[in-house]
């Protein structure tokens, strides 16, 4: 089992007033979840009066959220009961004391009767309750998690606690019930604007706003490469890392989750993962292997920028948007390359069918980068990965308080929102929750009457404003007090 990092202890804080309490039988990970929840201030684990030896407590933050999660662990601590009893009167205590509850099962486990068990208690609780399959990196756990309906706890969400995935949906269970922490310190914030504008560069005063999976996020850019069969990424893989590059035997690169394989450019890093391109490399037999849309899908998750790579004389077809959607649902950054660019007769003509495809099928996401190459006779690979950082620094854009709150009073006021029924809706302060993709929290006074069209009205504002052509961006919104 996991253990919280050790941290030298702190002052005691005062708890937070909402509780979460992470529930499920051993092993599901509530551990490494209540860890990433709670990162450094596991300190105030165990030194607060009352907490017992079989729940662990700890302040969790969650993008710009603070509340107090419990993990309901230490079944093991105790020895002279049943098995079953011992579970209910845990998950009673901590869910009598809980706000809402978090249940995690293994979704690579599948549903068990434990499991099941912890269901019938829950449903019974009355108090909000969301599903988690945990473990669901990768393609693994997506049986285990369909078949988590039938434990009639609403939808289950795909989670994976190791690796982040899934706390934006953690996120949205948890905004309409936590008011937002204040600021941390709107004055200082104030003062960075001047050098900031339009810098884009990394603003590490906003680090406390990071969630703690940002702060072991550092480290090579993430790079994935899909496409349909035959659209030429083994040939770009080679041309990008080289030929004297090869992997040394059948079993390099190949970890436990994704084959992968580090390069430097100029003086970056980058890290390649899961392409057809590398899986052939990887295995001696060179066997046309072709990439599953799981196995996208899994490169995809694993990826913070995207390289779809089409063929120039083909364009853009039905599946390719296919993926090209999932890239941005799943926040990461997308680029385009339009390959083969040495066989294409008018060239005008198929780089205006592709950029108006993408206008049409992303209007929400203007601006991604459209970069033609020619795999085989190695050109336009600079400008591709001059592409890939590009947009990665947007990605990772930080925008400070102070610079975004003058700038929805601005927008506002030259558009306010209707008023539906009279009623005026009021939209009271933003704050960029995350970046990776940018993902910003807006506290606003009926936000279940604030219309979609208004809501993207202010998306597509943020984007131009603040110069964020191509990227994702979100927008969360939190009803205020
Ligand atoms: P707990 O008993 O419910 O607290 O579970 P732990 O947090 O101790 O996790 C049990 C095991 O599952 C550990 O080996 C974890 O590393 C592993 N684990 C936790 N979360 C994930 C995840 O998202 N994906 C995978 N693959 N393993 C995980
Ligand atoms: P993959 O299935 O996506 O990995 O595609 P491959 O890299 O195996 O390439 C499929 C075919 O397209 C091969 O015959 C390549 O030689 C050819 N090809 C790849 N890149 C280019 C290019 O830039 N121009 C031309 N004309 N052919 C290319």
């Amino acid at each position: 089992m996991t253990r919280a990092r050790k941290a030298p202890t702190r002052p005691r804080e005062e708890a937070p007033a909402f509780t979460l309490a992470l529930v499920g039988r051993p092993n599901v990970g509530k551990s490494t979840l209540f860890n990433r929840l709670v990162g450094r201030r596991a300190a105030l684990v165990d030194d607060r009066p009352g907490v017992t030896r079989d729940r662990r407590e700890g302040q969790g933050r969650l993008f710009d959220l603070v509340f107090t999660v419990v993990d309901t662990a230490g079944l093991e601590d105790v020895t002279d009961d049943s098995l079953e009893a011992r579970m209910r009167r845990q998950t009673e205590k901590a869910v009598e004391q809980a706000d809402a509850i978090l249940m995690m099962i293994d979704a690579r486990a599948g549903v068990t009767p434990l499991d099941s068990h912890f269901a019938d208690q829950l449903r019974r609780a009355h108090k909000p309750v969301l599903l988690a399959a945990n473990k669901s990196e990768g393609k693994a756990g997506e049986t285990g998690r369909l078949e988590a309906y039938a434990l009639g706890l609403g939808e289950p969400i795909a989670l994976s606690a190791e690796h982040g995935l899934g706390l934006d949906e953690l996120y949205e269970f948890l905004a309409p019930h936590i008011a937002p922490a204040p600021p941390e310190d709107e004055a200082e914030a104030e003062e960075q604007d001047v050098d900031e504008v339009g810098d884009g560069g990394e603003d590490l005063s906003a680090e406390d706003d990071l969630p703690p999976e940002a702060e072991e996020d550092r480290g090579p850019l993430q790079l994935a490469i899909v496409g349909r069969p035959n659209v030429g990424k083994s040939t770009l893989v080679n041309c990008l890392i080289g030929e004297d590059r090869l992997l040394t035997g059948p079993e390099a690169g190949i970890t436990r989750d994704a084959i992968e394989i580090d390069w430097r450019y100029g003086e970056k890093q980058l890290r390649l993962i899961d392409t057809a391109g590398l899986r052939r490399r990887a295995r001696v037999d060179d066997r046309v292997e072709r990439l599953s849309a799981a196995e996208t899908k899994h490169a995809i998750d694993f990826a913070q920028v995207v390289v779809l790579l089409l063929d120039a004389a083909q364009g853009m077809e039905k599946q390719d948007l296919t993926i090209a959607r999932q890239v941005v649902e799943e926040g990461r950054a997308l680029v385009i390359a339009l390959n083969k660019w040495d066989a294409v007769d008018d060239r005008a003509m198929a780089l205006r069918a592709v950029e108006d495809r993408l206008l049409r099928s992303f209007p929400q996401t203007r601006g991604i980068p459209v970069v033609t190459i020619s795999a085989l006779q190695g050109r336009g690979t600079d400008r591709l990965l001059k592409a890939v950082f590009d947009i990665y620094a947007i990605w990772n854009k930080r925008l400070s308080t102070g610079m975004l709150n003058r700038w929805l009073q601005q927008v506002v006021a030259s558009h306010p929102p209707p008023a539906p029924g009279g009623r005026r809706i009021r939209l009271k302060y933003i704050t960029q929750a995350r970046s990776r993709p940018p993902t910003f929290a807006l506290s606003c006074s009926h936000p279940e009457e604030l219309p979609g069209a208004y809501l993207r009205y202010l998306e597509n504002a943020l984007r131009e404003d603040f110069d964020m052509p191509g990227t994702p961006i979100r927008l969360h919104l939190k009803k205020s007090r």
